[in-house]
């Protein structure tokens, strides 16, 4: 029997890799729904190729075509995650718009394979209690929490959580040369392809400190028991400390196609897409260091974030959205987003057990405020 698949976002980053492990494993996978934002035109492509039940769009619905059901807006990936007849769901849109759709297809029993990080980091403690009622999987794409998973036999037997990070573009460059750093550099990561948003987070490392967040609620880890190692080469991808003193860490070639395949095959293993195999000796050297905290100030907002809970992730990860868009589009320097998400940050009242409403509302709000500081500061740059 097939296992019925359906991906929201499937002409993204993760979306295309993910239809490319399963274009290997046709055998396995049957497609059942599609949901793209703005690129329909790569949709229609992967309609010929897939030939889902259904669609759905955000924008330009009437331009779909070779699909019989074509969905549209939030409405459509609701319809998609309220089909019982699915067996996992691959969340792989960037940004708040996962959020809702997973809570659906979690309280319609369907696993997930998650790649969306801000479900977690807006509204980890009601996703995971509601996974737990439901009896529903919750399996990480995150490289790091693919490679977590993949090392705990019993959680209760865990010590610490060791996640790595590459370091980014900016590793090995001081302060200053961040300060001065162009959108392109920025853009330059040494060793993941990925989105563009994702990316300008790797190089603050805010995308490490989202993955702390992350990683406390997947495996209901305390703050101070989960730590972040830098690791420049990407192949040891997490690590787990048990209560005796043995690591187990999951080793790998830095290919996204590994994670995705693991999260959607889980808990079967099969070749798939794998493009060699893992040499020792070719990768020869493996280095680790602490991080720099003083260089990377979002890996302790994000600790602080994450330990007061509540909305206090939402405040964070709302204004350091903003903040990269602005950075993107050329408004603010790369430093600036942090100046700017820690302002915001620190003058929001948290609170501290939200329902999904009022996290959309902190949400809405701190876009809002961060939207206009980013203004403010930007008309006082131009005079
Ligand atoms: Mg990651």
């Amino acid at each position: 029997m097939k296992k019925r698949i359906s991906i929201l976002g499937s002409t993204g980053s993760i979306g295309t890799q993910a239809l490319e492990v399963i274009e290997k494993l046709s055998d396995k996978f049957e497609i059942v729904g599609l949901s793209a934002g703005g690129n329909v035109d790569l949709l229609n492509e992967q309609i010929v190729k897939f030939k889902p039940e259904y669609v759905s769009v955000s924008k330009n619905p009437e331009k779909v075509v070779g699909c019989k059901k074509v969905l549209f807006g939030s409405e459509g990936l609701e319809e998609i995650c309220s089909d019982k007849s699915v067996d996992i769901i691959l969340v792989a849109v960037s940004g708040k718009i996962g959020l809702k759709p997973t809570l659906t297809a979690i309280k319609n029993g369907i696993n997930i394979a998650l790649a969306n990080k801000e479900t977690l980091v807006m509204a980890g403690d009601i996703v995971m209690d509601l996974a737990k009622q439901n009896g529903v999987s919750i399996i990480p794409v995150d490289s790091e929490h693919c490679a977590i998973h993949q090392c705990i036999k019993d959680i209760s037997q865990v010590d610490r959580l060791i996640i790595t990070a590459s370091g980014g573009p900016f590793l090995n460059k001081t302060i200053e040369d961040m300060k001065s750093a162009t959108v392109e550099q920025a853009l330059a990561h040494p060793r993941w392809n990925m989105g563009r948003k994702i990316t300008v987070d790797s190089a603050t490392l805010m995308n490490k400190g989202l993955e702390i967040i992350e990683a406390h609620h997947l495996f209901n880890m305390p703050y101070d028991r989960i730590k972040v190692v830098v690791h420049p080469q990407s192949i040891v991808h997490s690590a787990i400390e048990y209560v005796d003193g043995s690591v187990i860490a999951q080793l790998g070639l830095p290919s996204m196609h590994i994670p995705i395949q693991y999260a959607i095959t889980y808990p079967d293993r099969f070749e798939g897409i794998k493009s060699k195999s893992f040499s020792f000796s070719e990768i020869a050297r493996l280095d680790f260091i602490e991080p720099d905290f003083k260089k990377f100030p979002f890996l302790n907002l994000a600790y602080d974030a994450g330990k007061i809970g509540g909305t206090a992730t939402v405040a964070l990860n709302g204004a350091d959205e903003e903040a990269v868009f602005a950075f993107l589009e050329g408004k603010i320097k790369l430093y600036d987003i942090y100046d700017i998400t820690e302002k915001i940050y620190s003058s929001h009242s948290p609170v501290l057990k939200p329902t999904i409403d009022e996290i959309f509302e902190v949400d809405k709000d701190i876009r809002e405020q961060t939207k206009d500081l980013i203004k403010r500061s930007y008309l006082c740059l131009s005079i």
